[in-house]
């Protein structure tokens, strides 16, 4: 059974290493999406009321060494309006009286993602310091085997904090007694990082849609030319398989009925939009590159999700990232915010997505914070900051 704050009344004074996910996009020392800060407050005021002496941690990016580029200074600032006693400390250097404290990026010291267990433990010694207990809190790297998610929580009494929590009630009904109908969409670049979700939902889900890059690679499974989009040639004999599977447990396989079909790969490319079975027929025939689904599928893709009482989204329609492309993306996530029931936005790039439209997060049933992690759950897999959790 998963540890969590439920279990312990009081840190009675103790320092509380929270290993919290503040990796969030910071470009010029400006906070992009504070989303995953205001995510962590519940657990580290939570401890505070508990009687503990938080010492907040995080990675941030992926840094080569002391890279300042990389600090979690604008964290500290941010965090400063909330708590005007925080103190920023360098790795190792936590006063032993100190009552609340942001450590410096952990991933600056690179025993924090070493392969050698061995250099991971004195590293999570190193974190712990004077600490007495543990709480994991950062969802988003829950499935990656590092110092602080796995090793750390070993070492001393640990829980999960209530983000972490949250995600798995969230992600627990996806997987467990779903309300129907229940559907499924997935986008984002390939299909080879979606094998494992596929597998494990595809005979729980009523529909699945299939949009962004990794649609092109199950069309041309159906025989249709795809000219210079995105396609895994070593993946089409699989996308068959897929398409076949749906059917033997009826699950409604719904591909895009057309696309938005570029020049080339830029935000001004000229663009047409065109069906799928007459893609080379646009004006760049089969030099043309499908980056966005058309808007009859966009339409079709909001009716099936607007109907649905369960539905997950991983992975953008299209290259959202340039407005031309962006249209699909928007549709599917305003369908989302329209459905009665529970909408889950798998993190990552869906989310990033969504934020960039300016939708809030309150139009949606949950937006996870780990989007590798959640996927990772929902295929099954054991998550190593989960299993140093549990009793
Ligand atoms: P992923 O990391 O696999 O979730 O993929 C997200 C990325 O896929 C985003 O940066 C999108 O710009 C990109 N993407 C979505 N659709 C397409 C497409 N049709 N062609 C190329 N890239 C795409």
């Amino acid at each position: 059974m998963l540890r969590t704050l439920d279990q312990i009344d009081s840190f009675a004074g103790e320092q509380v290493v929270i290993r919290c996910d503040l990796n969030v996009p910071i470009t010029n020392g400006v906070i992009q999406d504070p989303g995953r800060i205001e995510a962590a407050l519940d657990t580290i005021d939570e401890v505070i009321s508990k009687g503990g002496r938080p010492v907040i941690c995080s990675h941030l990016g992926r840094p080569e060494g002391e890279d300042p580029v990389f600090s979690l200074k604008p964290v500290h600032e941010y965090l400063l309006k909330r708590y005007p006693n925080l103190f920023f400390s360098n790795l190792g250097e936590v006063p032993e009286d100190a009552e609340l404290v942001l450590l410096e990026n952990l991933r600056f010291d690179p025993r924090e993602t070493s392969k050698d267990q061995v250099a991971r433990e004195a590293f999570a010694r190193e974190t712990l310091q004077a600490a007495k207990f543990v709480v994991v809190d950062g969802f988003g790297v829950i499935h990656r085997k590092q110092s602080s998610v796995y090793e750390l929580a070993k070492l001393v009494p640990s829980f999960a904090g209530r983000t972490v929590q949250r995600e798995l009630d969230v992600l627990t009904k996806l997987t467990d007694e779903p309300s129907r109908p229940y559907t499924l969409i997935l986008g984002g670049s390939k299909v080879s990082d979606k094998l494992g979700v596929i597998d494990s939902l595809l005979p729980k889900v009523d529909t699945m849609l299939i949009g962004g890059g990794m649609m092109f690679t199950f069309l041309k499974a159906q025989g249709f030319e795809v000219g210079k989009s995105l396609l895994e040639e070593d993946q089409i004999d699989r996308a068959r398989e897929y398409i076949r599977r749906a059917e033997q447990l009826g699950v409604e396989l719904v591909l895009p009925l057309d696309t938005v079909v570029a020049s080339g790969f830029s935000a001004d490319a000229p663009h047409e939009t065109a069906d799928v079975s007459s893609f080379e027929k646009t004006s760049f025939g089969m030099d043309g590159m499908g980056l966005d689904i058309g808007p009859r599928t966009a339409e079709l893709f909001a009716k099936h999700i607007s109907q649905s009482a369960t539905v997950f989204w991983n992975g953008p329609m299209g290259v959202f990232e340039f407005d031309a492309f962006a249209n699909g993306t928007r549709a599917v996530a305003e369908a989302l915010t329209k459905v009665n029931g529970l909408s889950v936005v798998g993190g990552g790039d869906s989310a990033a997505a969504v934020r960039h439209f300016g939708f809030e997060d309150k139009e949606f049933g949950h937006i996870s914070t780990g989007g590798g992690a959640s996927l990772e759950f929902l295929e099954g897999k054991p998550l190593p900051g989960l299993e140093a959790l549990n009793d």
